[in-house]
């Protein structure tokens, strides 16, 4: 079979949202190349604990995107034809103090009326969801009733399935260096393999992304942290009924990159029984694949503290993923400005839930230049991000028992 270096569409990066749009620009009939660094899966995608989260979405633009891919989960097994360990389950986010309330009411007030379950529970109520929780210091939580959890590995193995049988071109382990520019727009990229061509070009490089505008002189508003996690032994003394959070995350993302030390807990059960345990680490360009020597012990604190029974549990795995966030909570999403035929798809709050849309998005955009799915103008990658996440705006108190170990 001849190898050709010429595609309607070149997608770099194998996460779960490259492989997404894969598959649906192969499904629309586009001949398409997939270019990946190191194998699939390698970045955030292959490091996650696959939660379907809608409570979680940046509430001034992203709902109407959030909700139509959630409700792509209903029938995504079927349409994919293979299981991606798909269950609905509920969350909660434990509340140590009444500021980090006061941080999620605004939400509590927007979400139900979108659809989205998503409310205040007292300590009393917290511990008959999750009887081990311990109640000391607890001011209550939030409980979202209504999200869901995938097998990320599954859920990217279905795309890419289905993309190979429609005629995707994969490559792995070929580095996009360079972005290839001729009269202000994008003819192709050159790999460390040769160059491949073709006019429209998807950067699905989440981490990376700014690294790669750089090279063609563009400064996306995109950052990058450590999000480490480790996984323990199964464990039957204690069988969780929802994925467990912690609200940390809220004071670190109100604290900003220079301030943050918190730690925060994301804790979610096999069906096993194993535990995965999940932390966010100190914001910082961070693309190495290296855990902090800090963070085994840091997540371990923040867990114990909230499930003190956990103390018995034994860890058998660690790792950790660079993460993105943008000033504004929002997604890099749709057309460069100046540059033809440059799209971005980064950066996406909730990666998991958005990934059937963010394919569906691109696809139009290829096909027909713009898309009526959802308003994507205030994800523009140039926005000025002047809007911050005002649900992270006001400022709450450190608690001292979970600030990261030294
Ligand atoms: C411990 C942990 C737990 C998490 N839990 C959840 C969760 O439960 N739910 C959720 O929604 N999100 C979760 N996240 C976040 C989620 O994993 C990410 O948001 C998501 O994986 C991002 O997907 P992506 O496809 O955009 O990026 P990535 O998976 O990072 O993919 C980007 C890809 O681009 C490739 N690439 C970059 N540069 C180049 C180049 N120059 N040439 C070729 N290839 C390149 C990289 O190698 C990488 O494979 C978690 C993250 C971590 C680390």
């Amino acid at each position: 079979m001849k190898i050709t270096n010429t595609f309607d569409v070149i997608i770099v990066g194998a996460g779960v949202v490259g492989c997404s749009i894969a598959y649906h620009l192969t499904k629309a009939g586009f001949k398409v190349a997939l270019v990946e660094q190191k194998h699939v899966g390698s970045g955030a995608s292959g490091a996650n604990f696959g939660m379907v989260q809608s409570n979680d979405v940046e509430i001034k633009h992203s709902i109407p995107m959030v909700l139509k891919s959630y409700k792509r989960f209903d029938d995504l097994e079927e349409e994919l034809g293979m299981s991606i360990g798909f269950r609905r389950i509920a969350s909660l986010r434990l509340l140590s103090s009444e500021s980090q309330w006061m941080n999620s009411k605004e939400r509590a007030s927007i979400l139900p009326k979108a659809g989205i379950p998503y409310e205040y529970v007292p300590p009393e109520r917290v511990v008959e969801i999750e009887p081990e929780v311990n109640l000391n210091g607890l001011y209550g939580a939030t409980h979202a009733s209504y999200q869901g959890q995938a097998n990320p590995f599954l859920l990217m193995w279905g795309f890419l399935r289905q993309a190979n049988q429609l005629g995707l071109s994969l490559f792995t382990f070929t580095e996009v260096n360079n972005l290839i520019i001729q009269s202000g727009r994008i003819v192709g990229v050159e790999t460390t393999k040769g160059n491949f061509y073709s006019e429209k070009v998807i950067l699905a490089t989440a981490a990376w992304t700014r690294k790669l505008g750089e090279l063609i002189g563009h400064h996306w508003n995109i950052h990058t942290f450590r999000a480490s996690a480790m996984v323990t032994e199964r464990f039957p003394d204690l069988r969780l009924n929802t994925i467990v959070t912690s609200a940390d995350h809220i004071e670190m993302e109100i604290n900003g990159p220079n301030d943050a030390e918190l730690t925060v807990m994301a804790l979610s059960q096999t069906e096993e029984g194993n535990f995965l345990i999940a932390q966010a680490d100190r914001p910082g360009e961070v693309l190495d694949g290296k855990i902090s020597h800090v963070a085994p012990k840091a997540m371990s604190t923040i867990t114990t503290r909230f499930f003190p029974i956990l103390r018995k549990a034994r860890i058998i795995r660690t790792w950790t993923a660079p993460t993105t966030y943008t000033d504004d909570g929002m997604p890099l999403l749709g057309p460069v400005k100046d540059l033809d035929g440059l799209i971005l798809a980064a950066s996406f709050r909730s990666a998991i839930v958005n990934s059937p849309i963010a394919g569906e998005i691109v696809t139009q955009l290829i096909s027909q230049g713009y898309c009526d799915l959802i308003d994507i103008i205030p994800f523009a990658p140039e926005r000025s991000m002047s809007e911050a996440d005002t649900v992270y705006k006001v400022k709450s108190t450190k608690s001292k028992s979970n600030e990261m170990p030294d």
